[in-house]
This record gives structure tokens, C-alpha cells and sequence, in this order.
């Protein structure tokens, strides 16, 4: 392992001797930022309310089954090499990252496959077997695709975009890449076929976005899976928060599990103690919060006028969808079922709408099925499978259902369908199976409306209209994760990481 120190490490240690930070919530996000100011040297504390590290990347490990319960595409692992770069570490010593092959494979109701990769010829096989013509449109695509993944993530993904001024410096370019369409309406322009313009607009539903709203430039995430590739880390997600814990915590850091934040005492605009459920008190010089955005505003600074203020305005934003996953575990082994496999429904439009618009819970649905054991078998024990399917919901500010009556009932639904699809015998074969909805990841996480990605990312309530990465009134409050900029998504909040760290340590180092 390289030990060696990066150049300005050092005098970046010393600008931050004797200074302390508190992250609030142990998120992909969270975890980030405290690698981050504790490699500047700034002694940091995180404070996660659940009894394991990670948030939405949390874990269950069931009858010798691991079902890690959010993220599953690792893409763009520079930006988390980063994190043990900064103080001259190798990620490699922590975690291994191995290569998933397909990326995803798409299926539809009529038995259409469609196997999506980085490898070019293989990629035009694919799309020519769909429709030949649309193989010169795709490569119309990703040229659109990597202009906008050089400025929306290369070039903005990580700035802070604190006042107006920066969002004007930004217009230009988001108006020559047409910012105001939709991502399905932009890869609608370049290709004909109604199966690849799924296929290659499904993705902003990963962040919270629905394709017919979302901004064409989410259309990065394109190129940037394109470019960087998709990944698993061997043992699962929770495998990379705990490389994260550990690095953390080998720089000095320190953390405190099993402890819920209920207040961010304040004097006058600063941010000066945390208090936790215990009791436990503690002063800091700053205070970042990875914890819901709402739930920051409205419960951990209750009481004070900001926190009222603020929390009204976020009341009237849009929040991003639920998820209802069903995790079960099989007897037996799927060589032939893909890690990434997405089973479109019927319809798409219409069923974005039901999920987006109007809030019913529709009869049909397309599912994420995730097969972590096909590339790694150390996921289950011997001779079976780990799996889980996952279908978007309204949230519970729209879906009003009870869902300790419903989900049972929309379980069954689910594994029905994958039966139906993939695996006739399913029923037969469960060795341990539960979900997991809208209302858990209220009431676990504090998500707000049970929202899983927090605001949602439209182009009215991106960058500057996002939230803040230094809060606009409490000069040493921050935020870092899913709600401020760029957003939802690994690469997402460890990008926002990164723009809040910067604020911060130019705050601390005065
Ligand atoms: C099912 C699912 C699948 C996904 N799949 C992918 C994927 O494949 N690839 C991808 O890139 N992204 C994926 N995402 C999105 C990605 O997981 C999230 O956007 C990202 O992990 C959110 O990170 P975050 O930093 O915002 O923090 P979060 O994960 O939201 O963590 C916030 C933390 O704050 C803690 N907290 C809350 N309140 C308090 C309090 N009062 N005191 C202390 N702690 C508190 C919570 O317990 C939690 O640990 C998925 C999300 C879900 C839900």
C-alpha cells in the first residue's frame, strides 16, 4: 500500500489542526465528506441513527443470504478512488471492485431481449436486431451523450451552486444541450425504435427521474457508464461502505453508530452542538447534515427560524418516487440470468405517469431484478441464489395505501411476474423472502414521504434551486447527499461530497 503524501496534503493538515466537523448520517454521501475533512485533518465525527453504517446502501443477512438493500451499479469508481487518493491510499486494499458483463439485459412482455454493454460491436448487434437504421442514430446519441456528461458531470457535478450567479454562468451551455427536453425526448429524436428509446431513457428512474420529465441532461449517465463501466463489489454495496468505515476510521476519524441525531443547537446563525437521542452533546466548528433534507430542516433544526422557513419551501418541492423491493432468496443457481436485468411491462408512458402523476398504484409494472449471486456466489450459501426485484410506487404523499396490508399482496404480484418471465418453479423454491416500502424507508431513514431518491430531479430543482451545500443562513451548516447538487446516486452524492468539502475546508481554514 503506497503511503506517500500527495503534494499540499500537509500544509492542508496543518491549516486544519485543532478544528472539528460533525457528518450527520453515515450515507455513500456522508461517508464521503468525512474522508474528506478527515484527510484535510480536520477531526471529524459521524453520527448514524441506524445500528449499521451506509443509509440507503444498508444490509440484511438472512438464513446465510447477504441482501444489500439499496445501490447495485457502482459506476464511475475514479470518484471513489479519489477518497483513498487523497492521502495517498489504494481503494484496492479495502475493496474489490469487479466488472459486471452484460451492463443490464432489457426484456420486454414479448420476449425481446435486449443485452446492453460498453462493447461497441456487440452493442450494435443488439440495437440493428431492433431496428438497423437506428445504429447511426445511437451514435448520434452518444456524441449528445458525452458533451453533456463533459458539462453536467465533468464540469458542474461537483460545483457548489450557492447564489443565481452561478447558475447564469451555467445557462449557456445547458441551453445549447437543450436542457428544457426530456431525456425521452431527446433520445426520441435520435432513434425510432419505441424498445431502445426505453432503453436508453430508463435510466434516469435510477436517480428518482421519470424519462418523460427528466431533464436530456441526465443523459450523461449514458457516457458515464459508457466510459467508466459497471461494477460489483465482491461481497455487495455494504462491502464498500464498510471499506469506507474502515479508511475513515484508519485516518483518525471516529464514529458513532446506533444514535439518532434530535437537534442542531444553534447560537445566533451558527451551528454550535449536536445532540443525539442518548443524550450525548458535543461542540463542533461545523455540522454537515447527509440525514433527508427535509427531516434536517424541519426536525434537527426545529425551533429555529431558518429550519421553519426552509422546511416550508421544501414542503412545496417535488419528491422523487418510492420503491418497493422484494429480497428473496432461492434454492438452486441462474447462470443464465444476468446480474442487471430490467422486465419492462406493457406500457411505459402510462405507467410513469400512474408512479409520477397521478399516484394510483398500477396494475402492471417493470421490475429491476438484481441477481448479485451470478457474479458473485459468496452472496448466498452454496447451490443458491440471492435476488431482489425492485418496481417504482408513488410516494406516500400521493399513494395513500396501508402498506403493512398491501405489501404482502404487491410481493406476491411481483414474484408472480418474475415466475412468469424467468423462473417457472419460483414459489417452490423461496428459502427466505421480505420487502421493503415506501413506509420503511420513512420510518428507518427518515426519507421524507418515503421518497428514495429525496427532491426530484427535474430542471426547476437542480443546482442552485437544489439544496445548498452551505446553507444560506447558518454560515457553518451544510448539507451533502441525494437532496443538494448534482443528486441522487452513488457518483451523485459523492460528486456533492466533494462540492460541500470544498466549502467547508475554505470555511474551517479561516
Ligand atoms: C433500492 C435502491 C437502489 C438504488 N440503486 C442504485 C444503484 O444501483 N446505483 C446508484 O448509484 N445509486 C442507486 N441508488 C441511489 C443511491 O443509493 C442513493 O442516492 C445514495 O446512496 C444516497 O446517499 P446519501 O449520501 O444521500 O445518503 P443516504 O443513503 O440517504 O443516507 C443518509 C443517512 O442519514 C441517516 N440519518 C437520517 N436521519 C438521521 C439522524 N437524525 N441522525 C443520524 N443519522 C440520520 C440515515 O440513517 C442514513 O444512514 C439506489 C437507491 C435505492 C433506495
Amino acid at each position: 500500500m503506497s503511503r506517500a503524501t500527495p503534494p499540499g496534503a500537509a500544509l492542508e493538515q496543518v491549516r486544519h489542526e485543532g478544528r472539528s466537523a460533525c457528518v450527520i448520517g453515515s450515507g455513500f454521501g456522508g461517508m464521503a465528506l468525512a474522508i474528506r475533512l478527515q484527510s484535510a485533518g480536520v477531526q471529524t465525527t459521524v453520527i448514524e441513527a441506524r445500528d449499521k453504517p451506509g443509509g440507503r446502501a444498508y444490509f440484511w443477512e438472512r438464513d446465510g443470504f447477504t441482501f444489500d438493500g439499496g445501490p447495485t451499479v457502482v459506476t464511475d469508481p475514479d470518484c471513489l478512488r479519489e477518497l483513498w487518493a487523497l492521502s495517498g491510499h489504494d481503494m484496492a486494499s479495502d475493496v474489490e471492485l469487479m466488472p459486471v458483463m452484460p451492463f443490464y439485459r432489457l426484456n420486454w412482455p414479448d420476449g425481446t431481449n435486449f443485452d446492453y454493454s460498453n462493447d461497441q460491436g456487440q452493442l450494435d448487434t443488439e440495437i440493428a436486431k431492433l431496428n438497423p437504421a437506428d445504429v447511426a442514430g445511437y451514435q448520434r446519441f452518444l456524441d449528445y451523450s458525452a458533451a453533456v456528461y463533459e458539462e453536467g458531470y465533468v464540469k458542474l457535478g461537483t460545483v457548489p451552486f450557492l447564489d443565481f450567479k452561478s447558475m447564469l454562468k451555467a445557462a449557456p451551455a445547458l441551453a445549447t444541450k437543450q436542457a428544457w427536453r426530456s431525456v425521452y425526448s431527446m433520445v426520441s429524436s435520435y432513434v425510432q425504435s419505441e424498445k431502445l428509446r426505453e432503453a436508453l431513457s430508463f435510466h434516469t428512474l435510477l436517480v428518482g427521474g421519470n424519462p418523460m420529465t427528466t431533464s436530456a441532461i441526465y443523459a450523461l449517465i449514458h457516457k458515464l457508464e459508457k466510459d467508466g463501466g459497471v461494477w460489483w463489489t465482491r461481497g455487495g454495496t455494504n462491502r464498500l461502505i464498510a471499506g469506507m468505515v474502515r479508511h475513515f476510521e484508519r485516518l483518525g476519524g471516529t464514529m458513532r453508530v446506533g444514535d439518532a441525531v434530535t437537534r442542531v443547537h444553534t447560537l445566533g446563525n451558527r451551528a454550535t452542538e449536536v445532540e443525539t437521542q442518548s443524550g450525548w452533546r458535543e461542540k463542533f466548528d461545523a455540522v454537515a447534515s447527509n440525514a433527508d433534507i427535509m427531516h434536517s430542516y424541519r426536525d434537527l433544526l426545529a425551533g429555529t427560524k431558518r429550519g421553519a422557513d426552509y422546511s416550508r419551501s421544501l414542503a412545496k418541492k417535488r419528491f422523487s418516487p418510492g420503491l418497493f423491493v422484494v429480497h428473496f432468496g432461492l434454492e438452486g443457481t441462474w447462470p443464465g440470468i444476468p446480474h442487471h436485468m430490467i422486465l419492462f411491462g406493457p406500457r411505459y408512458k402510462g405507467l410513469l405517469s400512474d408512479i409520477y402523476d397521478t399516484g394510483v398504484l398500477p396494475a402492471d409494472f417493470s421490475i429491476y431484478l438484481h441477481h448479485p449471486t451470478v457474479t458473485d456466489p459468496s452472496m448466498a450459501p452454496p447451490g443458491k441464489s440471492t435476488f431482489y426485484a425492485l418496481v417504482p410506487v408513488a410516494h406516500m404523499g400521493k399513494l395513500t395505501v396501508d402498506w403493512e396490508q398491501i405489501g404482502p399482496m404487491l410481493e406476491k404480484r411481483i414474484l408472480d411476474e418474475v415466475g412468469r418471465r424467468l423462473i417457472p418453479d419460483i414459489h417452490d423454491r423461496i428459502v427466505t423472502k421480505f420487502h421493503y416500502a415506501p413506509r420503511d424507508f420513512a420510518m428507518d431513514l427518515n426519507a421524507h414521504l418515503g421518497s428514495a431518491f429525496s427532491l426530484e430531479p427535474i430542471l426547476t430543482q437542480s443546482a442552485f434551486f437544489r439544496g445548498h451545500n452551505r446553507d444560506d443562513v447558518i454560515g457553518n451548516f451544510y448539507l451533502v447527499g441525494a437532496g443538494t447538487h448534482p443528486g441522487a446516486g452513488i457518483p451523485g452524492v459523492v460528486g456533492s461530497a466533494k462540492a460541500t468539502a470544498g466549502l467547508m475546508l475554505e470555511d474551517l481554514a479561516r
